[in-house]
């Protein structure tokens, strides 16, 4: 991590495409893939790992554009991982080769990778649609992106408690595309959400955790169907982390990819939100927030 670069600048998607390419020739068993297209057409790129035979979970980042640390904390956990299996190291005391031979993960490092560009290099980032995104940015002046291109935000576009949450929103005076919190025009109308409604549909998870920043909490509970196993595994992580177990309010409370996945599946789902301080976090935080959560990371495949 120490010499590359893509660990030391904002996420660059281009060198993240490079370096995700180079990592199934370093770990057997490892394929990259893309779960489908943002807006502007960048692949969502995913990495699958372990024993193919085993229900994976899904690990998936960016879905916030503010929040581009996450998608750099499953590209560090990626290549951690692929590079200590072939060694036969471990991670947090855990054998990163036996994990493989026993269990298996995608992760989704960046699902808004249209999102983290403008939240890193404004409205000139996101191509023919730069216009909208400019009077988008001026209509909240102030605001952090954190939504896709079109202004949808992703976290709001998942098929859970999706209506409660859109009079939620006009309670708020969100009614329009923006920055943040507006949820659009229906559940998945965005192709970055589509394509985890057919990541989750081709592959039979066992449990997800969607990453978010900040304020070093895990969510787990997500109305009727949520499974109570789904506290039992917060509270283990939040044991190796020292995070906090929380329940989310307000307009945070419905429409998330983790509420969606519990609603569906009735398995575990959780969001972790990592670091603390104001979006986006410093990337000298990168490194201690990987400190303090591979253990986490690591736990997420094996419970
Ligand atoms: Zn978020």
């Amino acid at each position: 991590m120490r010499n590359d670069p893509f660990y030391h600048q904002p996420f660059d998607f281009q060198l993240y495409t490079e370096k995700l390419y180079t990592l199934p020739a370093r770990c057997p068993g490892m394929h990259l893939f893309s779960a489908g297209e943002s807006v502007l057409g960048k692949p969502l790129w995913c990495l699958f790992a372990g024993d193919p035979g085993c229900a994976p979970v899904l690990l998936a980042g960016g879905t916030h554009g503010s929040e581009w640390i996450t998608s750099m904390l499953l590209t560090l956990f990626a290549e951690t991982l692929a590079d200590t299996a072939a060694s036969g190291g471990s991670i947090a005391g855990i054998r990163a080769d036996s994990v493989l031979q026993h269990h298996s993960l995608i992760l989704l490092p960046c699902l808004n990778p249209d999102g983290v560009e403008i939240a890193i290099h404004g409205p000139t980032a996101a191509g023919d649609r730069s216009g909208s995104v400019q009077r988008m940015m001026e209509e909240h002046p102030g605001a952090v992106w954190q939504a896709n291109v079109r202004g949808v935000d992703l976290n709001h576009n998942f098929d859970a408690g999706w209506e409660v949450l859109r009079e939620l929103e006009q309670r708020s005076g969100i009614c329009v595309p923006g920055p943040t919190r507006f949820g659009g025009p229906c559940p998945f109308s965005e192709p970055e959400t589509a394509a985890v409604r057919s990541l989750c549909g081709c592959h039979n998870f066992r449990q997800l955790f969607s990453f978010h920043a900040q304020g070093e909490e895990i969510y787990w509970r997500y109305g009727s169907r949520t499974p109570g196993r789904g506290l039992l595994i917060a509270r283990i992580l939040a044991a190796s982390s020292d995070y906090t177990v929380c329940d989310p309010t307000g307009t945070a409370a419905h429409g998330g990819m983790k509420d969606w996945f519990i609603q569906q599946t009735g398995r575990p789902g959780f969001t972790i939100e990592v670091g603390k301080g104001q979006n986006p976090l410093p990337l000298q935080q990168l490194e201690s927030i990987w400190e303090r959560l591979q253990e986490l990371m690591m736990l997420s495949v094996l419970v």
